[in-house]
């Protein structure tokens, strides 16, 4: 979906999709540096907003990339997740002595995701890394290794790129910061 499509619901454009997918691009090329000689790294992506971010990243990559994806959810309710995590969906790959490579949307507290490396590396995953498109100050407070990061945003809420309000905008061509009205 494009900008102009619901450029009334958009306060601002934070990153644009041709930003973006140069980033992915540059990381892309860290990975490939990283991981010469190895077998390639699963790459993990936690639905849903972790798809649109993973396919691009994907593509990127100059080697096979394999895919795997779990879905989770917080326990309790509101905006801040509480770090206390349900498996909804598995990884169908076995994860023993292998490199794995999470791929996120975003990082906010840094709870689910810090949940999330423990449990994959409890399973004997060989190495488990994180590639986050953005992350948000607050992530500051729970120390969760980035090794491939795309931006750094302000506190905001916002949507695009995988990121929902309402399980809509994920198909943005961009990252925004919604409209007031949208959410009254
Ligand atoms: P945390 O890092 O706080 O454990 O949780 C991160 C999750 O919260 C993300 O995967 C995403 O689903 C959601 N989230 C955090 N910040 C935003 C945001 O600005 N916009 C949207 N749409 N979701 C967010």
């Amino acid at each position: 979906m494009r900008i102009e499509d619901v450029e009334g619901e958009l306060d601002r454009i934070l990153l644009t999709e041709e930003e973006i997918l140069t980033k992915l691009d540059e990381l892309a090329r860290q990975v490939e540096e990283d991981y010469k000689g190895k077998r390639v790294p699963l790459l993990v992506g936690v639905l849903k907003g972790a798809v649109v971010v993973l396919s691009d990243f994907a593509k990127a990559l100059n080697f096979h990339a394999e895919m795997d994806f779990m879905a989770v959810s917080s326990y309790g309710h509101g905006t801040k997740s509480s770090g206390v995590v349900r498996i909804l969906k598995d990884l169908d790959a076995d994860i023993h002595d292998r490199d794995v490579l999470i791929v996120e949307d975003i990082i906010d507290t840094g709870l689910t995701l810090s949940w999330l490396i423990e449990n994959l590396e409890s399973r004997g995953a060989k190495s488990v890394k994180v590639l986050a498109l953005l992350r948000k100050p607050d992530a500051m407070k729970v120390h969760v290794p980035v090794q491939y990061l795309g931006f750094d945003i302000p506190n905001e809420f916002v949507v695009g790129f995988g990121l929902d309000y309402a399980e809509k905008y994920r198909n943005l061509r961009a990252v925004a910061v919604l409209a007031k009205h949208v959410y009254s």
